[in-house]
C-alpha cells in the first residue's frame, strides 16, 4: 500500500492519463532494452474507440499523436473537426474495413491495418487514385487461424502479398495481429514476426494493453494500448 502522506492520487483525468502514458512508454523501454533493441523503433498507438472526448483531449495535450480507431464513421466524427488543429496526428485503422467504407477510410487514415482480402485491395486502390492520398497499408493476418475472426490465414499470406505487388502494385508496409482470447499471446506473435522477416516487411502491429511488453520483446513496432492508457471504455 502507499503510504497515505505521499501519495496524492491524480486530481483528473488529464494526469491520470499523462501518467498511465509515461508508465506505459517506460514499460515499453524496459521490454525494448531486454530484447535489445531500441525503445524510438517502437510506437504507442493510443486506441481511443469508445472513449469520452475529454479524455482524447487529455492525450493530445499530454503531446500524443499517434490514435488508433477500429470503425471509420466513430472516428470521421471524432478526428475531422480536430485534424486541423493537429496536422502532425497520425490515425491508423485497427478494425475490419468493409469495402464501401474504402473511400472514406482512405480519406482520413494515414495507415491502414486490416487488409486482409483482395476485394478490398480493388477497392483501396480505386480509393486511394481517387483521392490522390496513399494511406500505408498492412496486412491483418488470423494467427490463431479463427473462423470468426478477419485476417488472412498465415498459409495464404505468401501468396496474398506476390498478387498485392504484382497485381494491384501495392506496398506493404506492415502486419497486423490480434492473438485468440485466453491464448498465450507470444507463439502468435513470433510467427507474425517470422512471415514479416520472410517478406522484408518493416512494420509489426501486435500487442494491446495485456500483453504489449510481450509484444515488444517479440519485435512489435507499433502496439495498441486503449484501456491500459484511458482507462475502462464507456459506450
Ligand atoms: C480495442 C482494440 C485494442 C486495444 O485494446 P485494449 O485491450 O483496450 O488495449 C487493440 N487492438 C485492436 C484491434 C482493438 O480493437
Amino acid at each position: 500500500m502507499s503510504n497515505p502522506d505521499t501519495f496524492h492520487p491524480p486530481h483528473n483525468e488529464h494526469d491520470a492519463i499523462t501518467q498511465a502514458r509515461a508508465d506505459i512508454v517506460a514499460a515499453i523501454d524496459t521490454a525494448a532494452q531486454q530484447a535489445r533493441r531500441s525503445a524510438g523503433d517502437v510506437t504507442l498507438v493510443a486506441v481511443s474507440k469508445k472513449q469520452p472526448q475529454a479524455r482524447i483531449d487529455a492525450a493530445l495535450a499530454a503531446g500524443h499523436r499517434v490514435f488508433g480507431e477500429n470503425r471509420v464513421q466513430e472516428a470521421q466524427q471524432r478526428w475531422a473537426p480536430r485534424r486541423p488543429e493537429y496536422p502532425d496526428l497520425q490515425l491508423r485503422l485497427i478494425g475490419p474495413l468493409q469495402t464501401n467504407k474504402a473511400q472514406d477510410a482512405v480519406d482520413l487514415f494515414d495507415v491502414i491495418e486490416t487488409l486482409d482480402r483482395e476485394k478490398l485491395a480493388k477497392a483501396l486502390v480505386k480509393a486511394m487514385a481517387k483521392s490522390g492520398r496513399t494511406p500505408q497499408l498492412y496486412v491483418q493476418i488470423n494467427t490463431g487461424e479463427e473462423p470468426q475472426k478477419a485476417g488472412l490465414a498465415p498459409t495464404d499470406t505468401p501468396q496474398f502479398l506476390q498478387r498485392m505487388r504484382e497485381e494491384y502494385g501495392l506496398t506493404i508496409h506492415g502486419l497486423m495481429c490480434i492473438p485468440p482470447a485466453g491464448q498465450a499471446p507470444a507463439p502468435h506473435f513470433a510467427l507474425l514476426h517470422d512471415i514479416a522477416a520472410r517478406h522484408g516487411i518493416p512494420n509489426l502491429s501486435m500487442g494491446m494493453s495485456g500483453d504489449y511488453q510481450t509484444a515488444v520483446r517479440h519485435g512489435a513496432t507499433h502496439v495498441r494500448v486503449g484501456s491500459a492508457l484511458f482507462g475502462t471504455r464507456t459506450a
